[in-house]
């Protein structure tokens, strides 16, 4: 650590600040954002997503529709830009940049009618979030701020795995420190979330819901002090509040507990955001853009007695595939040949299970890519069937006991499985970490499983 703090001093003191799509989703919400972002000094890069509904309206666009429908989706973006624009009452300069890319987006829009691809949707989807930060941008201007607009694909350089693009680190510090590192110490830079760029020059995306990771990925390049998520809930929840009203807010949280939840479907932060910070031991705050005052959840290395249970999440839309061959029986390699297949057709594996002539995987086919393909492939199918049968089990949830020293303590197992004693558990993995156990369910059982246990393990 003390390496790279020496590489950046002038650095060790600025923070990142994020607003998602409800933070910047019109005049009044970006106003708001724009005061916390005025209230803090040491906030020197914001980071935004598009407005909300945008994203999605770019890429009903670019899965290709008819005539009439692209009217309509384009009408729903123009009048989201008019609510902003008209009532900043925006510069000429800002007005036409707004309306070259309004008219990108129409072109563009025009061609997926005709064929689509990967590479054409992350095209149109950025568009969301290079508007929403021009306008912001403006809008600090004319509270008086020195704000500049950055075109983070100058230095978000990505591979070119389009809908979920993983970005190069080692580029991304070289050329921060390059572009925007000498801008900070006089300006504050407004720039985009979520979006990138491949080697040959084409922007790609990282994934729904990439904008936190943006912000994490900066912070880690430039070593800065912290990372501000500030979405539309003060913090991270014991569970969601909309099925557990009586959950609770956690007001500070380790790293790996944190990530734990993040990736078993903890809406509040994108899976991949703590990881840039943990590796570098940035804290990450999450707070409301609506509500400052509310506070928020502090994530950091660690936390004074961290509790045997932290929280409970949910993650609907789960798949099983259950692989059966008799090829199995006492032979070496098979796993080997399936991780294959399925790590050609890039696809993680989460929850496995084994028996003699079994492996039973789950599989995660929430839209986490920008380009909503779907997961079980005809091609990989079939691959997988000239190997073993493939029995598929859609609309299953994955239910994760978030906590700490879960597989070191007695008696767990008897408190979590008696309250859950009238429900179907159709898989469960324990073991292979010490805060999480998961429980594979129906989909239908999820939200009352999660209040039994919320309700037995925390209130
Ligand atoms: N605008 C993108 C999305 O809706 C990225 C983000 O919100 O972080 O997924
Ligand atoms: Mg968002």
């Amino acid at each position: 650590m003390s390496s790279v703090s020496s590489l950046f001093p002038e650095t060790g003191g600025y923070v990142v600040a994020k607003f998602g799509g409800t933070s910047v989703a019109n005049f009044d919400a970006m106003n708001s954002s724009a005061d916390i972002v005025l209230a803090n000094k040491e906030v020197r890069i914001v980071v935004l997503s598009a407005s909300a509904g945008m994203t999605n309206l770019l890429i009903a666009l670019a899965e290709g529709c008819d005539a009439d429908k692209r009217a309509d989706y384009l009408k729903q973006i123009q009048t989201i830009q008019d609510a902003i624009a008209d009532r900043l009452h925006i510069s000429d300069v800002i007005r036409q940049e707004i309306n070259r890319l309004l008219e990108n987006i129409k072109t563009l829009s025009e061609t997926a009618s005709l064929t689509t691809s990967d590479v054409l949707t992350d095209e149109i989807v950025s568009h969301g979030e290079l508007m929403s930060t021009l306008l912001f941008t403006e809008l600090l201007r004319q509270r008086g701020t020195d704000a500049e607009w950055f075109d983070i694909r100058k230095i978000m350089r990505t591979d070119d795995h389009f809908g979920r693009a993983e970005p190069n680190n080692t580029q991304l510090r070289i050329l921060a420190t390059e572009h925007l590192l000498p801008h900070l110490k006089n300006t504050l830079i407004v720039t985009q979330g979520f979006i990138g760029r491949e080697e040959k020059g084409c922007t790609t995306t990282l994934g729904r819901g990439g904008s936190d990771y943006t912000a994490a990925l900066l912070g880690e390049a430039l070593n800065l002090k912290r990372v501000d998520i500030w979405t539309d809930v003060p913090g991270i929840y014991t569970t969601d509040p909309r099925v557990v009203p009586a959950a609770q807010r956690i007001d500070k949280i380790a790293f790996d507990e944190a990530a734990e939840m993040a990736t078993f479907g903890a809406k509040v932060l994108h899976p991949a955001t703590l990881f840039p910070a943990i590796r570098c031991g940035i804290p990450v705050f999450v707070g409301s853009s609506k509500n400052p005052q509310a506070g928020g959840t502090l994530v950091c290395d660690t936390t004074e007695a961290p509790p045997r249970f932290r929280a409970i999440t949910l993650r609907r839309q789960q798949t099983l595939l259950t692989l059966h061959s008799l090829k199995m029986l006492h032979a070496q390699g098979f796993l080997v040949e399936i991780f294959t297949i399925l790590s050609r057709h890039n696809i993680s594996v989460d929850l496995i299970t084994t028996s003699e002539v079994n492996v039973a995987l789950t599989l995660d086919t929430t839209g986490s890519t920008s380009t909503n393909g779907s997961l079980l492939t005809n091609a990989l199918m079939t691959e997988l069937s000239t190997l073993c049968r493939v029995d598929v089990e859609e609309d299953l949830a994955l239910v994760a006991i978030i906590g700490n020293q879960l597989s070191q303590t007695s008696g767990l197992g008897k408190q979590v499985f008696s309250a859950l004693e009238r429900f179907n558990l159709r898989m469960i993995s324990h073991g292979a970490s010490n805060h999480n156990l998961c429980l594979l369910v129906q989909g239908n059982d999820a939200e009352q499983i999660v209040q039994t246990l919320h309700q037995c393990l925390f209130e």
